[in-house]
């Protein structure tokens, strides 16, 4: 993990929120190669959901929403973790993350208040007045919108049972603790997808998503042996849930939920329609019915999902220069998709050749192009930051207009013509891909 958050900075994936000002608790910022490595799996998520399936359509609401919303949803009342503090130190903890027979983690006496329950939602106030007719809250979870936008959404795009409702977005939370790099946030992202089903429908959806998400998980590089599914007993579940199943992977720092497969029933809708006095049911034109349908819902953190796609890609072994550190992006997930190298700087031929070949690859992914240092310190650059392809231009490409196409995983090098180039490397960038089993003496993180 530590060699992973310090690549991650050096690199440009993600850099601690505010430091030059000492850093900002729970916050982080994505730098170029993050924005892209986020980008491309929010990327990946909407076209495997939105896109390929016929029955889900896309939205994307705002943050900030009228109040009610939280009051009907049951957020104000039960969008809460038990806090409990150190009366010796001082310090904050999750009722449920610290054992209370034990002395406090800090400071090592056995001092606690009372467990109280604390309201996880950031407030705000909406407008030139600090009243509390203005309070309003960030959105602590994207879905709530979805269950309010129902019908509107139902009606516009004629959806008929079963359908789903996909959002990405920001999320806010305002956590006891924070922690573990970009995996427990203040400020996070999550990919949701609300599937409204018939009552009778619901368990058999459930299932499927279930299976649906840890197969996209493992399609992009996540090794099913790493992750692990929790059902949560009846006593611990969420105020709105009726079956929640929690994706766990093993992180570094222990077991944890990476995603959580919900079955909320047909609460969120009734209770919303029950607040606004508006009917948020389905009807059925054909038969004549009209039903509340209930809801499956699969929700995972864009954040929490890249730290497993690092550290998943993260490889190091042994080369004759010392270590080769690979990320193994899945090529879809990949934040530069090629490099092109100029094999000498100083030939005017090569580098005009370069230069042209990266200006016709540039466009609608992201290119780096280097011509500083050794062939192989610049391969061993692109390998630490997950590129798939390294097209290196040499004496050879001036007679025949041809270029060495390097493979990350095998350094297999072919040679490919210039001409049908970005056509090879969508091709291959488009093709299946497995993870590359470790060779013998690697060590993975
Ligand atoms: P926890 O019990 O760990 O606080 P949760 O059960 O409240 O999490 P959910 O409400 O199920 O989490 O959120 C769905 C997903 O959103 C999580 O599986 C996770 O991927 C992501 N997520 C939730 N909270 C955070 C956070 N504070 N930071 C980063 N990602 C988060």
């Amino acid at each position: 993990m530590e060699k992973l958050v310090s690549l991650c900075k050096r690199r440009g994936f993600v850099f601690q929120s505010s430091e030059i000002y000492g850093g900002f608790n729970g916050v982080w910022d994505h730098g170029p190669l993050g924005a892209e490595l986020r980008n491309n799996i929010k990327k990946a998520w909407w076209e495997d959901y939105v896109y390929k399936r016929t029955d889900i359509v896309g939205l994307d609401s705002g943050i900030l929403a009228s109040p009610a919303v939280w009051k009907a949803s049951g957020h104000l009342e039960n969008f809460t973790d038990p806090l409990v503090e150190c009366k010796n130190c001082h310090n904050r903890f999750r009722a449920d993350q610290v054992d209370l027979q034990k002395n406090c983690p800090t400071c090592g006496k056995k001092d606690w208040t009372d467990v109280k329950q604390f309201n996880t939602m950031f407030k705000t106030f909406v407008g030139p007045v600090e009243e509390d007719a203005s309070v309003a809250y960030l959105r602590p979870e994207t879905c709530q919108a979805i269950f309010v936008n129902f019908r509107l959404v139902q009606g516009a795009m004629r959806k008929k049972l079963p359908f789903g409702i996909a959002q990405v977005g920001k999320a806010f939370r305002n956590e006891i603790t924070t922690g573990n790099f970009i995996f427990r946030l203040r400020e996070l992202e999550q990919m949701e997808l609300e599937y409204f089903v018939r009552p009778d429908q619901a368990e058999a959806a459930f299932e499927e998503l279930l299976g649906t998400s840890i197969d996209w998980l493992v399609a992009h590089g996540v090794r099913r042996s790493m992750l692990d599914l929790y059902e949560h007993p009846d006593t611990a579940r969420a105020h709105y849930s009726s079956r929640t199943v929690d994706i766990m992977y093993e992180f570094p720092f222990g077991k944890s939920e990476l995603q959580g497969v919900a079955n909320r029933g047909n609460y969120d809708l009734t209770q919303h329609a029950k607040a606004s006095g508006r009917e948020l049911d389905y009807f059925d034109d054909e038969t004549g019915e009209k039903l509340v349908p209930h809801v499956i819902e699969p929700s995972i953190g864009v954040d929490r999902s890249s730290l497993v796609f690092l550290l998943e890609a993260y490889d190091e072994e042994a080369d004759k220069d010392g270590i080769r550190t690979v990320l193994r992006f899945h090529p879809r997930l990949a934040p530069v998709k090629v490099a092109v190298l100029p094999l000498v700087k100083k030939d005017p031929g090569l580098v005009a050749l370069a230069q042209e070949i990266y200006a016709d690859l540039r466009g609608e992914m992201l290119v780096l192009y280097d011509e500083s240092g050794a062939v192989g310190r610049r391969y061993r650059r692109q390998d630490e930051i997950g590129t798939p392809y390294c097209v290196t231009v040499d004496g050879q490409s001036l007679e025949d207009r041809t270029v060495t196409l390097r493979d990350r995983d095998s350094m297999a090098q072919v040679r490919v013509p210039v001409d049908g180039l970005e056509a090879e490397i969508r091709r291959r960038l488009r093709a299946p891909w497995t993870r590359p089993e470790p060779a013998a003496g690697v060590s993975t993180a």
